[in-house]
């Protein structure tokens, strides 16, 4: 058998971003030996890319703002299908994740007097996202890296190892979840990317903390590693995944020149006052605000203008309404023939703010612009389309625990669990969900671990031997035709052919045909990407790495696909060309997918009915303590009668 290293740790971590991060820094306070996995290099997480802010109710900038006010604008913009009690922990507990970056040595823009400054962004009532210029993901990624320095420089004290307590392995892919025969969690198994040996990291818990899934799109803002590792490890393990229809398409992404195409241009430069014209120039927003935000947002160009000098007077401008709904407005400008020259439409600042201030607030923005296209944009519009830029689905959690459901000793937190966001994320409320939940995982993960004591479950040869062999297939893949003419399948073709298809037919507007074609062409593909095989050797090789990527993409993809076309209504980031409205009976329910085949296998799977099924679940109804934060007027246009009733 193929040789295997094995460890032994108490946590295991899989990702170093912002959840993976604050959950090994909490298990680590607590005592357990923990260690962090991750597939890129240290500190190269998605997180770190994260321009804009982190949201929290710290009432700083408007003294009106409190976690109420972020629970009720958070609960709007998911359109009430957040689990609830997720949105209030959030609420509660990101201004607290907020003074603790600081008390670890982040340092954020100020206010005037000195206080923790904070931006607007779409959906959210106040100014509420602390920031560093655009750069916030960096410095959140900074100052949790520096904490894991400074327990392991703790640790060397106590033990003359620096990793004795909390060690990171970097450039490793875990592959699969692994468990006891009672169903436990028992730990990982993973490859080293640059020289290809396996490894087992036996733990009790494992905290899955991988990202989101965007790279299953052609136009996406997402980089390489977002292949959705660990929505499909969670499967593969038996838990199940909630509102995979809900993907976000950011509104705003570069359009040109194609090779940048998808790569993000921040909602802080709409925050900031940027403004959206079609190729009229017409400020196109005021055309597309949906009745149930009408009240709140300005009705014209003059009070959205007044809006950014005085805000307790007016309304807020249009541009920012939640994220879904700006980007089926550019959708719709496009199409109807209005974009701009390359297909998107425009965004200019350049007319709110002199030049200095444009460069001081927005430098990333600046400096890309610039680079990659060669548009200043102190002086000129930018040219902006929507982009794949987030998944609110994911792995079905306990809200409090962070406890993947089903599954004893998995934990996710961050973009790969499921249930905070509802059916669209408000911007912001990303970085805090990692730092809030990403504790609370670390915590529960520690403490499940612990409990256990000496009974820890123990890893079981065979799933390993199965991972092996799985990992190991593109190597001797079968010819890619019957008379084995033909060579195996090129992972890279069926990775592009697979973003075309999710671009093209469950993209940002979905109707049923074109994703009951969809669902036929992820069928042939998972057919194909079986065959699918690589030369060389295990040595550094990325089409080997790509070949098994292509598993969790098709896994992610069916399970985008398969609730899309059950869903037959619009709501957040899922919108159907055939079912135009919010239906309030669906409000009610999560589409929860879980693997076909109970075991945990692919193989056995009918390649006619795919690889994923899904049931119907009911949500938990609000405590009604919280839904007295809302009026009766706007519940209403939420909830069912009996659930008004009831209340
Ligand atoms: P990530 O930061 O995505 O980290 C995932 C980790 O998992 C990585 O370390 C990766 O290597 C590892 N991994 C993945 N698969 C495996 C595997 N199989 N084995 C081992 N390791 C694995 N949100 C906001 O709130 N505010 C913003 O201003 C903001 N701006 C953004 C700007 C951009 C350009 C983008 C793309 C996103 C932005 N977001 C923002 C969203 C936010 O950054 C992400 O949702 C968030 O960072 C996800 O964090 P995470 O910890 O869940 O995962």
């Amino acid at each position: 058998m193929t040789h295997v290293e094995r460890q032994q740790w108490d946590v295991v971590v899989v990702g170093a971003g912002g959840a993976g991060l604050r959950a090994a820094i909490e298990a680590r306070e607590q005592g357990l030996r923990t260690a962090v996995i991750c597939k890129s290099l240290f500190g190269k997480a998605h997180t770190v890319m994260a321009e804009g802010g982190i949201a929290a109710s710290m009432g700083n900038v408007n003294s009106g703002d409190n976690w109420q006010v972020h629970f009720r604008d958070t609960m709007r913009g998911g359109k009430f299908l957040n689990h609830w009690r997720m949105a209030e922990l959030h609420a509660k507990e990101a201004p607290d994740r907020v003074w603790e970056l600081e008390t670890w040595g982040a340092l954020f823009d100020r206010t005037k007097d000195g206080k923790i400054s904070q931006r607007n962004f779409g959906g959210h009532e106040y100014p509420r996202l602390a920031h560093v210029g655009d750069r916030t993901g960096l410095e959140l990624i900074r100052t949790l890296q520096q904490k894991i320095v400074s327990l392991q420089q703790e640790d060397f004290k106590e033990t003359g190892d620096y990793e004795a307590k909390l060690k990171v392995f970097q450039e490793v892919t875990v592959t699969r979840v692994l468990k006891d025969d009672s169903g436990k969690v028992s730990g990982v198994f993973c490859y080293e990317r640059e020289s290809g040996r396996f490894c087992v990291i036996e733990a009790p818990s494992v905290v899955l903390a991988t990202g989101g899934i965007g790279k299953s799109f052609k136009v996406t803002s997402n980089s390489w590693e977002y292949t959705g590792d660990g929505h499909a490890l969670a499967l593969l393990a038996g838990a199940s995944l909630i509102n995979m229809e809900f993907v976000q398409f950011h509104p705003t992404g570069m359009v040109w020149p194609p090779s940048v195409k998808g790569i993000l241009v921040t909602e802080s430069v709409r925050g900031d006052g940027g403004v959206l014209r079609n190729s009229e120039g017409k400020r196109f927003m005021f055309d597309y605000i949906p009745d149930v935000f009408k009240e709140k947002y300005a009705q014209t160009e003059e009070e959205g203008d007044r809006w950014y000098k005085d805000p307790d007077n007016n309304r807020r401008p249009p541009e920012l309404l939640p994220r879904d709904e700006v980007a089926r407005a550019i959708n719709s400008e496009v199409k109807a023939g209005r974009g701009s020259p390359h297909g998107g439409v425009f965004l200019d600042v350049s007319t709110r703010m002199p030049a200095e201030e444009i460069k001081r607030r927005l430098p990333s923005m600046h400096h890309q612009f610039k680079e990659l296209a060669d548009v200043d944009i102190t002086a000129e519009a930018m040219e902006v389309g929507p982009t794949c830029h987030y998944v609110m689905g994911g792995v079905d959690v306990e809200p409090d625990t962070a406890a993947a459901v089903g599954v004893p000793g998995l934990f996710a937190a961050g973009e790969v669990a499921g249930g905070m966001h509802g059916s669209n994320r408000l911007g912001g409320n990303s970085l805090s969900d990692l730092l809030v939940f990403g504790r609370r995982a670390g915590l529960h993960a520690a403490k499940y671990a612990a409990e256990l004591g000496d009974s820890r479950p123990v890893v079981n040869e065979d799933e390993i031997a199965t991972a092996s062999a799985e990992a190991l297939r593109p190597f001797s893949a079968e010819p890619s035709d019957e008379d084995g003419a033909r060579p195996p399948e090129n992972p890279y073709t069926i990775h592009q052919e697979l973003q075309q298809a999710m671009n093209d037919l469950v993209g940002i507007i979905r109707r049923e045909p074109e994703m009951n074609e969809a669902l036929q062409r992820l069928g042939e593909l998972r057919g194909r990407a079986r065959r699918a095989g690589v030369e060389g050797h295990r040595q550094f090789n990325p089409g080997w790495h790509l070949a098994i990527d292509l598993r969790n993409m098709l896994l992610v993809s069916e399970c985008v696909a398969r609730a899309a076309r059950e869903r037959t209504e619009s709501r957040g980031g899922h919108t159907r060309d055939d079912f135009p409205g919010m239906d309030r009976d669906w409000r009610k329910s999560n589409l929860v997918c879980r693997l076909s085949d109970p075991s945990g296998g692919l193989a056995a799977t009918d390649p006619e009915r795919g690889q994923i099924r899904l049931e119907k679940r009911e949500m938990p109804p609000i405590r009604p303590d919280l839904l007295d934060l809302f009026e009766k007027d706007e519940l209403v246009k939420y909830l069912t009668d009996e659930e008004l009733t009831a209340e």
